[in-house]
């Protein structure tokens, strides 16, 4: 059963087209991870499954509704959640405060409390800095940030773009297997990855975006036969 359903989905930033005619799905309980070159339209996929980018034409489903009009934050109510390139952390805002402001479309505060403390279970560094102001993290911290605030929404399925961007060899090691284990507990996740080698090793399906366009798709051993991603993604 898709959870996810794109349809054709075209997306133009004035003369320049972001992705063109791109359809992918992601199934439940799945890991699809999206790769790509830079500039080929990976971040515009996520910006537009988000609501933040209107579609020039095609459909966005859910659920097999259609979600594709939405705003932010009624994509955020239809389960799905988004944790964005370069972190985007409230700089200004304590660890906590970041927390909240992934639950701000939450009426349960109780609920919201205890997913604070199992996200402290899981980042146990983001339980010693809770007062701590975002901006003053490190790199790596940042991102367990920005990982736990994305769940906070208690998605059912989370986009994570680049989530290894800028970080050492060592943390993108923890980033990538806490990403595995959020999968593992059940949160479906689509991840664009520029490191397509560590990318197509733990998903359950991989795209390649070329051009805005999907030029090749299938399971992680699929990707990682295929003659033309070998030559150009994995190094040979
Ligand atoms: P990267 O890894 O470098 O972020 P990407 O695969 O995520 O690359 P996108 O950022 O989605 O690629 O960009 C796809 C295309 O759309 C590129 O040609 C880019 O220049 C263009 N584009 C993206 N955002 C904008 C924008 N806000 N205004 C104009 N053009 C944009």
């Amino acid at each position: 059963m898709n959870v996810l359903k794109l349809e054709d989905v075209t997306v133009r930033y004035g003369a320049t087209t972001g992705v063109n005619r791109l359809s992918l799905e992601v199934h439940e309980g799945e890991l699809v991870t999206l790769i790509g070159a830079n500039g080929a339209g990976k971040s515009t996929t996520l910006r537009a499954i988000n609501g933040l980018e209107p579609l020039a034409h095609g459909c966005i489903r859910m659920d097999g509704h259609v979600v594709s009009g939405a705003s932010p934050a009624q994509i955020i109510d239809r389960g799905i959640s988004h944790c964005p390139e370069g972190r985007r952390v409230f700089p200004q805002l304590t660890v906590r405060e970041n927390l909240e402001m992934g639950a701000y479309r939450r009426i349960d505060r109780q609920r919201v409390r205890d997913d604070m403390e199992r996200m402290f279970d899981k980042f146990p560094r983001l339980r010693e800095r809770v007062q701590q102001v975002a901006g003053t993290l490190s790199g790596g911290e940042q991102q367990m940030l920005a990982i736990a605030r994305a769940l906070m929404s208690r998605p059912r399925l989370v986009m994570f773009d680049e989530p290894s961007l800028g970080l050492a060899p060592n943390i993108v090691e923890q980033i990538f297997s806490l990403i595995q284990e959020i999968r593992r507990e059940g949160t479906t996740v689509l991840m664009v990855e520029q490191n397509a080698y560590a990318a197509l090793a733990m998903c359950d399906r991989g795209y390649l975006l070329e051009n805005g366009h999907i030029v090749s798709q299938g399971t992680s051993a699929e990707m990682r036969a295929n003659p033309e991603i070998r030559r150009a993604y994995l190094g040979g």
